[in-house]
């Protein structure tokens, strides 16, 4: 997406005054510029404002809809946030959350029926009351169970101040509360994932996170490929803050990745704006609700 630099005292820097969302920053293919940056995302998602029947709202959940916190337990979809999701429901066709928490968790955070919830990245979806597994994915169950057990035997890890959470289809080993996250890193790079792969599974690391998972072609991108469907749905705006949200950016028109100190590169450089926290998602996503 190319945004042309601005010019000084056009309308465009200039506009008539209107309430727009949070600091932002433009990145285009030649050059970078910092604007009055509300204007700038404003201007981005305004295709979405302009035809909600046809545009689609799908948000990350934590550290996008809730700040991250010290265990997953704690974490709370800030309650601003789903008053925003709701009002978008009236007017957007699609408004969802793509997580990796399991779906049924994902949808006790964030409990507005008409948000569609993908869960386990993309894995799981919630449908009528339930959670359906990808079908690609059932046979995984056990070979996952198993690898848990084998993590879970591991003396080291309780030792290096690692978490493991049992997600069902997937599981994750947490190092936020290492006091040595750097060693607890290593450890899991040498010797966790390697296990990992000799049980023909697949990992990956995120926000201070290894996540455990069945080796099949489902991401946060199909998730929202899935989650769109047969619908006549001409934008996406996919809002994310950790690697797994690059593979949603694949499916969106409009990609904003929320900035912190541990935001991984490679998102803020796919990013056509960057936001400062779940505060200013939530100035969006109000702003995008504020249609007509
Ligand atoms: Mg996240």
């Amino acid at each position: 997406m190319r945004i042309p630099p601005p010019t000084p005292n056009t309308p465009e820097r200039n506009p008539a005054a209107s309430p727009m969302p949070t600091r932002a920053r433009v990145r285009s293919d030649t050059w970078v510029v910092y604007e009055p940056v509300d204007r700038s995302l404003a201007r981005l998602v305004a295709p979405l404002r302009a035809d909600p029947r046809h545009s689609g709202v799908v948000c990350d959940i934590d550290g996008t809809l809730a700040p991250i916190v010290a265990t997953p337990d704690e974490a709370q979809v800030i309650p601003e946030a789903l008053r925003a999701l709701e009002r978008l429901t009236q007017t957007y066709v699609l408004v969802a959350c793509v997580t990796g928490r399991p779906a049924a968790q994902a949808r006790r955070m964030v409990p507005v029926d008409a948000v569609a919830i993908s869960g386990n990245h993309g894995l799981e979806v919630w449908r009528d009351g339930a959670v359906h597994l990808a079908p690609q994915a059932a046979k995984y169950v056990q070979p996952i169970a198993e690898a848990l057990q084998l993590v879970r035997n591991d003396g080291l890890l309780p030792e290096l101040g690692c978490h493991i959470e049992d997600k069902g289809i997937t599981f994750t080993v947490h190092y936020r509360g290492s006091p040595r996250a750097d060693h607890a890193h290593r450890y899991l790079e040498t010797q966790i994932v390697p296990q990992i792969e000799r049980a023909g599974l697949a990992s990956s690391f995120g926000r201070m996170v290894l996540e455990v998972r069945p080796p099949v072609a489902v991401d946060k991108g199909a998730a929202v490929k899935r989650l769109r469907g047969r619908r006549h749905i001409t934008e996406i705006l996919f809002v994310g803050d950790d690697s797994s949200d690059l593979d949603a950016f694949r499916e969106a028109t409009v990609r904003v990745a929320v900035r912190s100190p541990e935001a991984p590169r490679a998102l803020l450089a796919a990013a056509d704006a960057v936001v400062d926290g779940p505060r200013d998602v939530i100035e969006l996503l109000e702003h995008l609700a504020d249609v007509g």
